[in-house]
């Protein structure tokens, strides 16, 4: 198979996954896939990636919603705290220097 096919498949086959190509351009990877070893092995790759990204991408959004509260919540409770110090501080040092 010729090398400048190849990359033109590497780079199609993102868009065909996502089913994003027009008809030519599908029938071209398809083509292409059919008659070359390499590219459907890439195709065969993406195709067994795809659901494990996705799923892998849906279970990390549940997992991180409870967790990014709690990080809010830690998150203000520090900005309470230093803040709460930097006033304390203030008034300390206006105290020892009034
Ligand atoms: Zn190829």
């Amino acid at each position: 198979m010729n090398k400048f096919e190849c990359d033109l498949i590497a780079d199609l086959l993102p868009i065909y996954m996502d089913k994003k190509c027009c008809d030519d351009t599908r029938k071209f990877v398809e083509d292409h896939i059919k008659s070359c070893d390499e590219c459907r092995e890439m195709y065969d790759a993406m195709a067994r990636e795809i659901p494990t990204v996705e799923s892998s991408q849906k279970k990390k959004k549940l997992r991180l919603s409870p967790v990014s509260k709690m990080a809010l919540v830690v998150l203000a409770y520090w900005a309470f705290v230093v803040v709460a110090l930097i006033i304390y501080a203030y008034i300390m040092i206006n105290g020892v220097m009034l």
